[in-house]
């Protein structure tokens, strides 16, 4: 179903896909959902005596510290309706995990015509992405751990070790909303780790999120702020190119300077392939709201990084995993000389070491589950 197009350009949404199988009672009803930009007053964000509303705390229990995005939660709030009035049914699962039988048709229905009524393409943007959260939001609740976002059964938590990111770097987990609670995705790994100030996330599309990180890009200027995405437009530096001559300014790397104007930003686009270019676009366009211009610098890492140290545990990850490209390039700034001493390399370490126990969580739930652990299905797996 082609559901979003115009001038972001992509291609989407298989509604409602996430990993977890979920059941939950609907039914049908001919009413529309709300216009979710409607200036009616939001509505009352307090749990329900049932405990459905989604709370300030359960969405930063996700891994954020961003307010509670007002679109998600009144998507979520339609759903939860639904759900009350409801006495078929549905069920969340398959590959996908999508929603199945009839009431998915209807709720799509609904969906679709809510979104014909949005006034222009940010509208629809931001409905999509929101829509797509907030459905994961609600399937999700009480099935995944929320830190490492496996199933209970499968949480991982307890094998993974926090560190310290260097004070100097600050990695953005700009992430699709398709990609937001997948239990195979690696962008998690990185907050995980260094915790939700170090590695932030930001969904594409979420205003809230978006706003966070921008202004502190506005904080740190445009000459700190960088994006990795592979080589292939011919404007994209390697990482000697960007920080062996490029700067010209001091980057005070005492142990003091943590106020923000001498933090290193990296990107790191956490979404599909086929994703990636409408948010790499959408990148641009806010770079020039900020700064009047599409100048945003691209970095990409060496064609031989991966050979410079060995990537646990599948070589196949490095170019398609988001926490591998943050290893990647903490290995690449280590071999320069104004990063050599500050210990980069143990911080890859400990992403590669949380890396193994995420693919060891993955190949023990589907063993459980009786599913194949073949090459070939790794290769299928999309791990991001
Ligand atoms: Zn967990």
């Amino acid at each position: 179903m082609v559901f979003l197009s115009g001038t972001l350009g992509f291609k989407c949404p298989q509604a409602l896909a996430f990993c977890s199988k979920i059941h939950m009672d609907f039914k049908p009803r001919t009413r529309s959902l709300h216009n979710p930009f409607s200036r009616s007053p939001p509505r009352e964000l307090l749990p329900t005596e049932d405990g459905s509303n989604i709370t300030l705390q359960e969405w930063q229990g996700w891994g954020t510290t961003s307010p509670l995005p007002t679109i998600v939660t009144r998507i979520a709030d339609d759903l939860k309706d639904l759900e009350k009035d409801s006495d078929e049914k549905m069920t969340f699962g398959g590959k996908g995990g999508k929603i199945k039988g009839d009431f998915k048709k209807q709720e799509d229905k609904k969906h679709r015509e809510t979104y014909r009524g949005l006034g222009d393409s940010e509208q629809k943007l931001q409905f999509f992405s929101a829509r797509q959260i907030a459905c994961r939001l609600v399937g999700s609740r009480g099935y995944l751990c929320q830190k490492c976002w496996l199933p209970h059964e499968d949480c991982m938590c307890s094998k993974v070790t926090p560190c310290k990111l260097w004070h100097g770097i600050r990695f953005w987990l700009y992430m699709h909303p398709k990609d937001f609670l997948r239990q195979n995705n690696t962008g998690k790994l990185l907050w995980q780790l260094f915790g939700v100030e170090a590695a932030t996330l930001c969904l594409f599309g979420i205003a809230e999120q978006e706003e966070i990180m921008w202004n502190a890009f506005k904080c740190s200027g445009k000459d700190k702020v960088w994006c990795l995405y592979p080589n292939k437009s011919g404007v994209v530096k390697s990482v000697q190119e960007a920080f062996d001559q490029g700067l010209s300014t001091d980057l005070g790397f005492a142990e003091t300077t943590t106020n923000g104007h001498d933090i290193l930003n990296f990107v790191l686009i956490d979404g599909t392939w086929s994703n990636s270019a409408a948010m790499v676009r959408r990148l641009k366009d806010q770079a020039k709201l900020a700064w009047g211009e599409e100048d945003i610098c691209f970095i990409s890492l060496a064609a031989g990084a991966s050979a410079m140290h060995k990537l646990r545990p599948q070589p196949s990850w490095d170019r398609t995993c988001t926490a591998a490209a943050a290893v990647g390039l903490l290995y690449e700034l280590q071999l320069l000389p104004k990063f050599c001493s500050i210990g980069l390399d143990k911080q890859a370490e400990a992403i590669e070491d949380t890396l193994a126990v995420l693919l060891d969580a993955l190949t023990a739930r589907r063993l459980r589950m009786g599913r194949s652990i073949t090459r070939k299905m790794r290769h299928h797996s999309d791990i991001c």
